[in-house]
């Protein structure tokens, strides 16, 4: 049967801006998240060609947590949720039977997949870690054009003698075209700024286990719909540009992440070094982390079938790992251009240029490239690590709960015909519960080893290279 080859989609409908500009910006700007998030939602289904429209910021969900902090409360009437306009979805196509006989009618799967992550929209979770002054705050602010931290306050020398690393999450919800996301931020104030700070890397790693477990206890219940996914996709570690290379602090944070988190090192406040150090400072890092074994977020190997811009722009990527990047919450007119940037006596630095740092190619990697693909690794091999370890555990309490059983068992001898017929029907059923807990962790540890071996084969072809 000849296949007739399968209609164009239907254009997304442009919806009218929205007045005001810069929706969820700074003040002055009239781009940005709308076009960044469009681009990365568009991407993650697969369009490149999402241009920006309209875009709003709606109040997070956020009842049932207290740390959360849900600035678009403070963003004025324009971002109520009644106010944004109703998503806008493609809509499915009808057809015609009479003249396309041959056609089936499953080339319209992907846009049913389509329609259906739009209408559930989609989550991601930031993490930043860095001490305090390295310009995290305002990198986010930057990369989300938003103001994330308004009332945030700075301790004072005697504070920070007995500071403790806290956890503080920021929840806001981006819709653009119909699209949703949902971005929380998890920031750390007061890693690293104690005079004793050993312990700042436990508040990270306790934090991160705390989600899998919540996400393991939930995928395990009874109602395994709309569960909330909370666990982290991503860290942007943030080392200081003043130093020679990574500190024992930093190897020791990201020695405890790294199997747990996609971790990608971000070089805070570049301006502060010109080229050559910003070059010998990443030689430097990278050289660190090969000697302590310590392996970061691995990009995935780009298709072969990819286009030759998007093959470049890979490449590009990939070796400007660890990003240098400059945040700035300014926005500045440079000849008649307005640009977000920082202005000195001696001129302006331009945050989006990429001759004076990376903040295009983290914002290119991290929204609209790559946001899938860390979200797929945390499930597939950061999350699968964890549920593993839990599985091994819970047949291991198993285990002994039966040597137990069959203890007290013997030992309530000779006893009572039914009392043992008891026990042993709980025996079989522990022993059945072993059974497939064995099988599970068996297929899981088999998958991981597949999973390693394939990292291991992709390293040694890069070497080989
Ligand atoms: P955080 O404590 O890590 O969140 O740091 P902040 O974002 O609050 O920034 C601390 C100070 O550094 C502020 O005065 C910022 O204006 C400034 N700053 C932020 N980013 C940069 C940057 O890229 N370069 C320079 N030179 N200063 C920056």
């Amino acid at each position: 049967m000849k296949h007739q080859p399968p209609p164009p989609p239907l254009p997304l409908t442009q919806p009218p801006s929205l007045s005001g500009g810069g929706v969820g910006g700074v003040s002055g700007s009239s781009s940005g998240s709308s076009s960044i998030v469009a681009n990365a939602i568009s991407s993650l289904n697969g369009n490149n060609s999402a241009t920006s429209s309209s875009s709003c910021i709606q109040p997070a969900n956020n009842n049932n947590n207290n740390h959360n902090n849900n600035i678009s409360s403070s963003r004025g009437s324009s971002f109520e949720a009644g106010k944004c306009r109703p998503p806008l979805y493609p809509k499915p196509k009808t057809p015609s039977f009479d003249k396309d006989r041959d056609y089936i009618g499953f080339a319209t799967l992907p846009e049913q997949v389509h329609r259906k992550s739009v209408k559930r929209g989609f989550e991601f979770t930031l993490m930043v870690v860095g001490e305090s002054g390295l310009g995290k705050s305002t990198l986010i602010n930057s990369l989300f054009l938003g103001d994330l931290y308004k009332n945030r306050q700075m301790p004072n020398v005697e504070e920070r003698i007995e500071k403790t690393t806290r956890v503080e999450k920021k929840t806001m919800d981006i819709e653009e075209r119909g699209v949703r996301l949902r971005l929380t931020v998890v920031d750390t104030p007061g890693f690293g700024d104690a005079i004793n700070c050993e312990d700042s890397w436990r508040v990270c790693t306790s934090y991160i286990d705390e989600q899998f477990r919540q996400y393991f206890t939930d995928e395990s219940g009874l109602n395994r719909r709309n569960i909330q996914d909370n666990r982290v996709h991503c860290c942007l570690y943030f080392v200081p540009p003043w130093g020679h290379s990574l500190r024992q602090m930093d190897l020791d944070l990201i020695r405890r992440l790294h199997r747990k988190v996609n971790i990608v090192l971000v070089i805070g406040k570049a301006d502060c070094l010109n080229k050559q150090e910003v070059r010998k400072l990443k030689e430097r890092i990278l050289q660190d982390l090969e000697d302590n074994h310590i392996q970061l977020y691995q990009f995935p190997e780009c298709d072969s079938d990819e286009d030759d811009d998007f093959k470049q722009q890979d490449r590009e990527l990939k070796a400007s790992i660890p990003f240098a990047v400059v945040g700035s919450n300014t926005i500045l007119e440079v000849a008649g251009k307005k640009v977000r940037g920082r202005q000195y006596p001696w001129g302006v630095v331009n945050v989006e240029d990429p001759e004076h740092s990376d903040f295009i190619k983290l914002r290119t990697f991290l929204i609209s490239t790559h946001m899938q693909d860390l979200k797929d690794t945390t499930q597939d091999v950061h999350y699968e690590n964890f549920r593993a370890q839990c599985i091994s555990q819970i047949s291991q309490h198993a285990l002994r709960e039966r040597g137990k059983l069959k203890r007290d068992s013997i030992s309530s001898t000779n006893g009572f015909d039914a009392a043992i017929s008891e026990t042993d029907r709980l025996l079989l059923q522990k022993d059945e519960e072993i059974r497939r807990m064995q099988d599970m962790l068996t297929q899981m540890q088999e998958k991981l080893k597949q999973t390693h071996l394939m990292e291991m084969k992709k390293n040694d072809s890069v070497i080989d290279v």
